[in-house]
């Protein structure tokens, strides 16, 4: 199947300009970026018009709760869902994520065992539209004392117990380990500063997940948990909201092998929400507040170092469903200060490289994966378009079209 999408300004996911164009799509890959229009049909089996809009790269959001069950389509008051509602919310949000333009989605953790690897494998066949999706594990943080029996894999203290954790996410399918590194001011008030992990525990997930082939997202608030992280070889670091100057200088040491995604998503969610009477969100919001000023400062510092940051802001919650997860790329330009091109570059080409694909995913170039939306308007004028579902007027993964809106249906 060979589809054109003539008459787009093509955003390549660099962060260059775009330019006015055409491209071929051959079964799931990028056959040809024209600049101008081609000369003829190119043997198509289907023409999409594009009608002057904005072809781009599918999104990456880097820090995915398939399992946080809220979404713009059904919203949940209870955190913790029934195992059978659980896996409909996952498999509906997987679903929304793609609705609203993302691609693919990094997973920053599960709540519940084994329900993101076989959504990973039923996307990945075809059996459930969704992005692709890097699958986690229940996010582990240990308690208690180390030696007294927990008799839960999650929360089991000293080396041992984190080598069979690793040894049995292996075994599910897990791409990528969760690590709650830091305490959580929003679950729990004044916790951001605790270290709920040993040095002991740390070096032993980053010697098991090394040896498993396996990745390690880490939730990090405080240098000491952020140089605990980088120790254990994390692949991304979440948050970092306290990070000092040594805790930047040893992040910007491993920018080449390492990503940061802040999640302002959340913060700002947080901010804005309005309650039940009930829900006392008190403490969430004055977490929030302290962490999105003390991030609109290091971001932009970070940026400036070369560091590859990252949209993904913790969507899931009543207050900042699935689905809503472009709004990070507006953060990004009033919070941090980001040029549009800029938050797209982070949304696309980057993402691309988090999911270990930087080779064929995140950018619209000859012989990549055919992860392609059509907008309608200019992203790189107003990143705050891609809000809203209506404007994206077709998205395509890996060459297979998930959506084709009416003006632009083929010729
Ligand atoms: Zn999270």
């Amino acid at each position: 199947m060979r589809i054109l999408i003539r008459n787009v300004s093509v955003f390549d996911g660099t962060g260059a300009p775009s330019v006015s164009g055409a491209v071929l799509v051959d079964g799931e890959r990028i056959e040809k970026v024209f600049r101008g229009e081609p000369d003829d049909d190119c043997g198509a089996d289907q023409i999409i018009d594009g009608r002057g809009g904005t072809l781009m790269p599918g999104m990456v959001e880097a820090h995915a709760h398939l399992t946080w069950g809220s979404s713009v389509e059904k919203i949940y008051h209870e955190f913790i869902l029934p195992p059978e509602e659980l896996k409909i919310a996952a498999w509906r949000n997987a679903r929304v994520l793609l609705d609203h333009g993302f691609t693919s989605a990094y997973s920053a953790g599960a709540l519940g065992e084994g329900i993101e690897p076989e959504l990973a494998h039923a996307i990945d066949a075809g059996k459930t539209p969704g992005p692709r999706l890097i699958p986690s594990t229940l996010e582990r943080s240990p308690e208690g004392e180390e030696g007294v029996e927990t008799g839960d894999i999650y929360n089991g203290r000293g080396p041992d117990a984190i080598r069979a954790f690793v040894r049995h996410c292996k075994e599910q399918g897990v791409s990528s380990l969760k690590l709650v590194i830091s305490g959580e001011d929003a679950l729990k008030p004044d916790t951001s500063q605790d270290i709920l992990y040993t040095d002991e525990e740390m070096e032993a997930v980053g010697a098991a997940a090394r040896d498993a082939g396996m990745w390690i997202a880490a939730h990090t608030y405080t240098p000491r948990a952020i140089d605990l992280a980088i120790k254990a070889g994390a692949r991304i670091l979440y948050h970092c909201s306290y990070a000092d100057d040594a805790a930047m200088d040893a992040m910007v040491a491993h920018k080449d092998d390492m990503f940061y995604a802040p999640g302002p998503g959340v913060c700002v969610g947080a901010l804005e929400a309005n309650p039940p009477p009930f829900i006392d969100m008190s403490a969430p919001k004055a977490a929030a507040a302290k962490r999105l000023a003390r991030e609109a400062e290091i971001v932009p510092l970070l940026k400036q170092r070369g560091m590859r940051i990252l949209i993904g802001g913790d969507y899931g919650f009543p207050f900042n469903p699935n689905g809503t997860n472009a709004r990070d790329l507006e953060h990004f330009v009033t919070r941090f200060g980001y040029k549009p091109a800029e938050a797209l570059r982070a949304a696309t080409m980057l993402g691309g490289q988090l999911m270990g694909r930087g080779d064929e995913l995140g950018l619209v170039r000859e012989g990549y994966l055919a992860d392609l939306l059509l907008v309608d308007g200019d992203p790189t004028a107003d990143v705050t378009i891609l809000q809203n579902r209506d404007r994206l007027q077709m998205i395509m993964k890996g060459g297979s079209l998930h959506k084709l809106a009416l003006a632009a249906a083929s010729v």
